[in-house]
């Protein structure tokens, strides 16, 4: 199993989810994952700014890498540590700058790397943290 996002085994799509009544059932969101035909395809909501689609596309993919992985979570956790391991692996410069606070506590000011199996897992001891404070 591979800690990259699997960027060969999708298909990137943007749509528009606000506008385009064939995707009228997605209007509250920014991304979907599983679509298409093979079900191999991510579609990003095209009115999103360009640096929210960053994020909207890694927070995609981290769904797919997890569930090959065999993550079984759903709901709000699943959206929480998906979100969270997204802003880990998008550049600083597609960050709000509460979003770069966040993604340097989580790469620990860049000594772990999302794409290294054991520095992800020091990654989501992190990320777990975070979500026990929250809660
Ligand atoms: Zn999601």
């Amino acid at each position: 199993m591979s800690a990259k996002l699997p960027y060969q085994k999708v298909k990137i799509r943007y749509k528009d989810f606000e506008h385009d009544k064939k995707y009228k059932k997605y209007k509250n969101h920014y991304g979907i994952c599983n679509e298409g035909k093979k079900e191999d395809e991510i579609w990003i909501d095209k009115n999103s700014d360009k640096s929210l689609k960053q994020l909207i596309l890694r927070h995609e993919l981290v769904h797919v890498r997890r569930q090959r992985e065999g993550v079984n979570k759903t709901g709000q956790r699943e959206e929480d540590e998906t979100e969270l391991e997204a802003l880990s692996r998008t550049p600083i410069k597609y960050l709000t700058q509460g979003e770069e606070i966040i993604h340097k506590y989580l790469r620990n000011k860049n000594k772990l790397s999302p794409n290294k199996r054991e520095d992800l897992k020091e990654i989501y001891k992190r990320i777990k943290r975070l979500l026990e404070f929250k809660n």
